[in-house]
């Protein structure tokens, strides 16, 4: 650090003689208007918050590196993840999803999972979960989720009737509600969790050759889960417990690190493979489509300053490379509007030239102007295309998407498949053993315990049953209520 004395100046720079009394009429006041200072100070306190994220408002993150350990260039063209070796400055957030920014870490819910990679042809970001799946498919009923796990319009408490009503009506969240409620749904810190891409994507190679993908973050410090009593106490001892052993475990130099992998499916199989692929409520198994090891991601550096880096990282599943394209996923195609847009209203439409947004490759367009535009703004090169000048911005043809068929009348239809019960009974019996049924039975029947509208418990035993009779009859009786009799014919 410079050992020049540093001055404290006000925002346009001029020096300030006085910070701790303000300009007043003598020593009783009152304060006079010409205090610009003061009136500056207090003006901007007022406007520190930017609007916090409506989902994922709480979260942590960290700088690292991606680095590739095994030849996948047969499957993408994607440059940085072109030759064994190669690495990629990455930045992470974590984070919960329903609680607001000052809320609790060690809480059931998904934990987002959301990687930035500032690789050489742009952003790359993989806007994950700690779960790979999730509780619906199509984008129009995410406001409506969202607005159950949130708080009650009158009340302005969380509402568990609000959150079986619709998981009751949508028995697609079966498999997410079996992974939130089994020991995975509290992580023991963020080091300790899985991270999935959860949506199929699109890989294309150099010769136009595509596959479909799914993305996995193992960790490698073993996945390691809270119980909930201890998660409870932890909420109310230290709320931002997650938090502090992230960044502590960074500045100690215990470096955490997830390897990647993928699942590969080739392009035809997904007309006639048993799921739908582009379903985001179910996996693929791993029997079917078996991981392949891609590289490793070492965090190694906590951020300077919280609301620079983390607050205003600006993660969206649109932003892709050459060799990464979306899926048909309906989940995942509204989300490609969805996350910007959100950036967009919580800190402006300039936010990709945030520091920790920007690409560290060079950023070359036509878009000008705008709130807050803080860099160039392209200087005084034409700010339209085509121009018949030769230094300005062109396009590359090999960078596009690489053409796919679509067919179909234009409707709003469900998915194909009703089977909402196969993979979370796969989950329940062949993955869970005895004690960990038993705690995601407990867990579902706490967090149902507080439902008090007629009808719902009911419906979601049934929707329970067609999973697995002994996760209804299990539920049941720690509720003290009976299977409805018609499910035991
Ligand atoms: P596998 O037996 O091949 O894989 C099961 C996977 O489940 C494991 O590899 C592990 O994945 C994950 N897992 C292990 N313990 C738990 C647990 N207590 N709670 C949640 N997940 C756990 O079977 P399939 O691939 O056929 O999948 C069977 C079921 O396992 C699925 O229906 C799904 O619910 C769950 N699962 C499947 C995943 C997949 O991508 N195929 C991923 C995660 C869960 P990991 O190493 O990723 O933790």
């Amino acid at each position: 650090m410079s050992e020049e004395k540093k001055y404290l100046t006000t925002a346009s720079g001029a020096p300030v003689g006085d910070n701790q009394n303000s300009i007043t009429a003598g020593h009783r006041g009152p304060t006079l208007i010409q205090d610009v200072h003061l009136l500056e100070k207090l003006a901007h306190f007022n406007r520190e918050r930017v609007p916090e994220r409506v989902v994922h408002a709480k979260g942590a993150g960290a700088h690292g590196y991606f680095e590739v350990t095994n030849d996948v260039s047969k499957y993408t063209k994607a440059a940085f993840l072109s030759e064994i070796g190669k690495k990629t400055p990455m930045f992470i957030r974590f984070s919960t999803v329903a609680g607001e920014l000052g809320s609790a870490d060690t809480v059931r819910d998904p934990r987002g999972f959301a990687v930035k990679f500032y690789t050489e042809e742009g952003n790359y970001d993989l806007v994950g979960n700690n779960t790979p799946i999730f509780f619906i498919r199509d984008a129009i009923k995410f406001p409506d989720f969202i607005h159950t796990q949130k708080r009650n319009p009158q009340t302005n408490l969380k509402d568990p009737n609000a959150v079986w009503d619709f998981w009751s009506l949508s028995p697609e969240s079966l498999h997410q509600i079996t992974y939130l409620h089994s020991d995975r749904g509290i992580p023991a810190t963020l080091r300790h969790m899985n991270g999935y891409g959860s949506h199929t994507f699109k890989w294309v190679n150099n010769d136009g050759e595509a596959v479909w993908v799914k993305y996995h973050f193992i960790a490698d410090q073993g996945v390691k889960n809270l119980d909930p009593a201890t998660a409870t106490t932890i909420a109310g001892d230290n709320p931002d417990y997650h938090t502090q052993d992230l960044f502590n475990a960074i500045a100690e130099g215990d470096y955490p690190s997830w390897t990647l992998k993928v699942q590969i499916m080739p392009i035809e199989d997904a007309n006639t493979y048993r799921y739908d692929p582009f379903d985001v409520t179910k996996v693929w198994p791993h029997a079917d489509y078996p991981l392949i090891e891609v590289g490793r991601m070492v965090l190694d550096r906590n951020p300077e300053n919280y609301f620079a880096e983390v607050e205003q990282a600006a993660f969206s599943p649109g932003h892709f490379v050459p060799g990464i394209e979306a899926s048909p996923d309906k989940m995942l195609q509204g989300r490609l509007f969805a996350y910007s847009d959100a950036h967009r209203y919580r800190i402006g439409a300039n936010h990709e030239a945030l520091p920790i947004n920007r690409a560290k490759s060079p950023i070359n367009n036509y878009q000008r102007d705008g709130q807050m535009r803080f860099d160039g703004n392209g200087g005084s090169a034409p700010n339209y295309e085509p121009n018949s000048f030769s230094s300005t911005p062109k396009e590359t043809p090999e960078s596009k998407i690489s053409p796919f068929e679509v067919t179909g009348f234009a409707d709003s239809v469900a998915y194909d498949s009703d089977d909402h019960y196969s993979q979370p009974r796969a989950l329940f019996n062949d993955v869970m053993n005895d004690e960990e049924r038993e705690r995601l039975i407990q867990n579902f029947a706490e967090s149902m315990s507080g439902v008090t509208r007629e009808g719902i418990i009911e419906r979601q035993l049934e929707n329970f049953y067609k999973v697995d009779p002994a996760l209804a009859e299990g539920i049941a009786e720690k509720l003290q209520v009976e299977v409805p009799a018609h499910l035991k014919k």
